[in-house]
């Protein structure tokens, strides 16, 4: 299990990312950040551009970038790039399956598969941050980046994520991901907190669906995408909120990227499969026991049309499985496919 403990000011933090996986990091950067047809010099417009909508509002999230660059030896602007690429230029393929429980024996419960293409998946690890300020957590995140995947905090705050397709870029807007790191990491400690805080912006470009879980018993579903957000709350004890790679609120379907976009970033597989993972979740969430077992046994299932734990289907590997219960402070996970792992238990 790749796992690393972290502690201090934001930048020390990401200079102790860093410096722990820096020939990792610095292959990330191959891996992603090359945008043919695109000249640098409009790519680093739009960087400083970015860089300048985050400053105010984001200030420990840019001081943990700089520490992982300075880590890893590379230059900050390299490192930010990477971080930002799909909110200014080219496309990261939108994947993931959430699934959320509104009532269980250990509370609510929220889980997802962390889907990835091959060669991504040698980046995924577990790091448990201690800062200097603010909650402790534990979360799965990106080597190189802050794009948190899933994570949990000592006040009991969850959250797991997927992704979405956007239209077009907006302006000033923010990184998603930006976005769910502050939400998570931030003062907030509750559901409403949290969902107070990511209402307050405008996403850049990259769009995606956060579960958002807390130890009093809330529930919430967020799709964000450029120009719109939709909420959902659970209402009763057997609500279910799940989420594939597409929007299901109607306040949000219309905002997404369509078909011809999908294929022109070379994933145009994908919206059927996002579909056909939706309509299994359908089938199974309501039939499983709502317990950590049970969906853990989800994110193993295989069935022949929308399999949620996935082998190399429209590129999606599943890198990982992990189930979180916020009333317990606790993130199960698996660092492989979910049907071939364990699930360990990490606490912040
Ligand atoms: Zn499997």
């Amino acid at each position: 299990m790749r796992f690393l403990e972290c502690s201090g000011t934001p930048y020390e933090v990401g200079y102790q990312h860093g410096q722990t996986f820096a020939p990792q990091v610095r292959r990330c950067y191959d891996v992603y950040c090359h945008f043919p047809g695109t000249p640098a010099a409009e790519i680093d417009l739009l960087l400083d551009e970015t860089e300048a909508a985050h400053r105010p509002h984001f200030p420990n999230l840019l001081a943990e970038i700089r520490g992982i660059a300075d880590g890893a030896g590379m230059p900050y602007h390299d490192v930010l790039l990477l971080n930002f690429y799909a909110d200014i230029v080219g496309e990261r393929a939108p994947h993931c399956s959430n699934i959320g429980v509104a009532a269980s024996p250990d509370g609510p419960l929220i889980a997802k598969t962390v889907d990835l293409k091959e060669s991504e998946r040698e980046f995924l690890f577990v790091q448990k941050v201690v800062p200097q300020e603010g909650q402790p957590y534990v979360h799965y995140v990106s080597m190189g980046t802050i794009w948190t995947e899933a994570g949990v905090t000592a006040a009991g705050l969850g959250h797991v994520c997927s992704g979405l397709v956007g239209r077009a870029r907006v302006a000033g807007g923010v990184s998603v991901m930006a976005l769910i790191n502050m939400a998570f990491l931030s003062p907030c400690e509750t559901v409403t907190q949290a969902l107070g805080l990511l209402s307050q912006y405008e996403v850049a470009k990259w769009g995606a669906t956060l579960l958002l879980a807390d130890d009093a018993g809330d529930l919430a579903l967020i799709e964000m995408l450029p120009g719109s957000k939709a909420i959902r709350r659970t209402q009763n004890q057997d609500d279910l909120l799940l989420h594939t790679n597409h929007a299901i609120c109607a306040e949000t379907r219309g905002m997404m990227g369509d078909a011809d976009l999908a294929e022109k970033y070379g994933y145009g597989e994908l919206i059927g499969n996002s579909g056909a993972r939706y309509r299994n979740l359908l089938h199974l969430a309501p039939q499983v026991e709502h317990t950590c077992a049970g969906l853990q046994n989800v994110l193993r299932d295989h069935a022949a049309s929308g399999a949620i734990c996935q082998h190399g289907a429209a590129e999606l590997h599943s890198a990982a499985g992990i189930v979180i219960a916020p009333r317990w402070r606790t993130m199960w996970g698996t660092l492989g496919y979910p049907c071939q792992g364990e699930f360990i238990p990490f606490t912040p």
